[in-house]
């Protein structure tokens, strides 16, 4: 039996759904129910049916699919699949700004562990995050965990009063604007399309700064035919698929090593073993659900 087929049986044995985020590798995508940026995923959690969800993506993942589903069995293909980045804040350092500022708002990019949510008030993706920062009623917002995306909002919010925090994703930190420039050069109709999560000098080049449903969508809507895709390249495979007579260029090695573990050959053992279940504490995942669904209804 191929492994596609011993998928496909598993999946009815064990009434699962397969989601995947488009940074997971081409084949792994192609064998998902549902594929998309971390906003989609979670709104499509909450709407599922099966019993099992193989979350096909990084931890905070599938936590954040067990937090909005206590009922359901959220699994993991790898249970070492992490960002570092949903690591980056430090609980003492939020606590000291809450002490300093009466009217503050700890906004979390979704990226980021189950216990750091439970010291936010909402969270977001690259999605929303500029939509749900300008509906806050607060005027000053701790953005965590990812410094560029809190310089990203904050340049277009400019009324509100921003504290960063020094957390960043090594993967689209390594883009830089001197390798962007060198392609450009090559290919100077080429459009740049640029994910929110690198740095301000690169998005400063950007013809477009957006999610990663945001970039593939505003492919499908431009008239230009080359492109220089600042984002994970996972993403290549959903645009070759829209669009496979334009042409997308990179600016380096944007590969995320964490989404990379993730194989047909370990969703398909974590299925038929039932491993690598999801767990959080109670407590834990009471609180994180609320800036989750505060998100849900702001987003
Ligand atoms: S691409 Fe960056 S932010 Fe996304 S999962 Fe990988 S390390 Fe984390």
């Amino acid at each position: 039996m191929s492994i596609l087929d011993k998928i496909n049986q598993l999946k009815k044995e064990r009434n699962a759904v397969i989601l995947a985020h488009y940074y997971v590798r081409d084949e792994v995508q192609e064998i998902a129910d549902y594929v998309g940026d971390s906003f989609y995923l979670s709104k499509i959690a909450t709407q599922i049916q099966a019993e099992t969800i193989v979350f096909c993506g990084v931890s905070f993942m599938g936590e954040s699919a067990k937090i909005l589903n206590p009922e359901k069995t959220v699994i993991m293909p790898d249970m070492e699949a992490d960002c570092p980045m949903a690591h980056m804040a430090d609980i003492d350092k939020i606590n000291a700004a809450r002490e300093k500022y009466e009217d503050l708002a700890v906004v979390c990019y979704i990226n980021s562990t189950a216990l750091l949510k439970t010291y936010s008030d909402v969270c977001v993706t690259s999605s929303n995050a500029l939509k749900i920062v300008k509906a806050l009623p607060n005027q000053h917002i701790y953005f965590i965990p990812d410094e560029n995306l809190g310089r990203y909002v904050a340049s277009k919010v400019p009324d509100k009063h921003f504290i960063f925090n020094d957390g960043y994703c090594h993967v689209h930190k390594s883009i830089t604007a001197k390798n962007i420039q060198i392609v450009k050069d090559i290919h100077p109709k080429a459009e740049i399309l640029v994910h929110p999560e690198c740095t301000m000098d690169v998005i400063a080049m950007a013809d477009y700064v957006g999610s990663t449903s945001g970039i593939i969508h505003y492919v499908t809507e431009s008239r230009a035919k080359e492109f220089i895709v600042c984002t994970e390249m996972g993403v290549r495979y959903e645009l070759q698929l829209k669009k496979p007579k334009k042409l997308f260029l990179d600016a380096g090695q944007c590969y995320c090593s964490g989404m990379k573990l993730v194989t047909l050959e370990k969703v398909a053992e974590a299925l038929e073993q039932m491993k690598n279940v999801v767990e959080l504490e109670e407590e834990v995942r009471i609180q994180a659900r609320k800036p989750l669904k505060r998100m849900l209804e702001l987003g």
